[in-house]
């Protein structure tokens, strides 16, 4: 028996990296996990490579930033499974480029995804949630929502995930539902082995604790924040980053 025993929770943008982590670490915590992501093979992959564990995954193919799409998504996992206790808005993307070059097309696919798509399953989960009088949800920010170069649109999507976040706690507290956000620092996922090696080592160089960070040490947090114990946290944005931000 887990923490996180027999609760349903949304993870999206998990066939791979930081989502695929997070919900093994559920999955280990008893939790019911449903793993949502555009790439339907890869989620398929996802629950292939964990059928040996004794864990509840399902995958379900979803573009978050779609608004029937989640509606969706939602549903499907209201039917089958009779509640949404914890949702992780994971699923992100970046474009990068300096602000004078950046186009129209970056600014908003990265917004769509980051921003809106964080947004629309906060929405449907909230309404679930307040009808059952709990919840959990955590957004995956990122360091990055301070300012980065070359980041200006994932920046403002990251800073308007921590402010959604902040305001979700407000309105929802009374509910009993909690909303905090991570932002992790530099973790080794395909998002970030996409940088030149050159880039990389600058990367470790800033960092105290002198590496990368894995999808379990976000894993950790999230199953922390999503547990009981996490009860009276709410509104807060939590760096798990080995010291990249102080
Ligand atoms: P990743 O690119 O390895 O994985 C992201 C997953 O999200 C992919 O499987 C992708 O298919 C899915 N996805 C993308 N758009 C989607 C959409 N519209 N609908 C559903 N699924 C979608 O990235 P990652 O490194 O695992 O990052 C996960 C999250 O953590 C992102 O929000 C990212 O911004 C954030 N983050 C990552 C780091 C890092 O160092 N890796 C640092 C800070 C924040």
């Amino acid at each position: 028996m887990g923490r996180l025993s027999d609760k349903v929770a949304i993870v999206t943008g998990a066939a791979r990296g930081l989502g695929k982590g997070i919900a093994e670490k559920l999955s280990n915590e008893g939790a019911k996990v449903v793993i949502v992501d555009l790439n339907e093979e890869a989620c398929r992959e996802v629950v292939k490579a964990f059928s040996d564990q004794r864990y509840s995954i399902t995958s379900y193919a979803a573009n978050i930033a779609k608004q029937d799409e989640v509606k969706n998504l939602f549903n499907y996992v209201t039917d089958e499974f009779g509640t949404v206790d914890i949702l992780v808005n994971n699923a992100g993307i970046n474009k990068d480029s300096t602000l004078h070059k950046m186009s129209m097309e970056q600014w908003q696919q990265v917004i769509d995804v980051n921003l809106t798509g964080t947004f629309l399953c906060t929405q449907e989960a909230a309404i679930r949630m307040k009808e059952k009088g709990t919840g959990r949800i955590i957004s995956i920010s990122s360091a990055s929502w301070l300012g980065n170069f070359g980041q200006s649109n994932y920046a403002a999507s990251k800073a308007g995930v921590v402010g959604l976040t902040k305001t979700a706690a407000k309105e929802l507290a009374k509910n009993n539902i909690t909303c905090n956000a991570i932002c992790p620092g530099f973790i080794d996922t395909d998002m970030t082995r996409g940088v030149p090696d050159e880039v990389w080592e600058q990367m470790i160089s800033k960092i105290p604790m002198g590496r990368a960070g894995t999808p379990s040490d976000v894993g950790n947090m999230i199953s922390f924040l999503a547990s009981d114990e996490a009860s009276y946290i709410t509104g807060e944005v939590i760096n798990v980053g080995g010291g990249m931000v102080l």
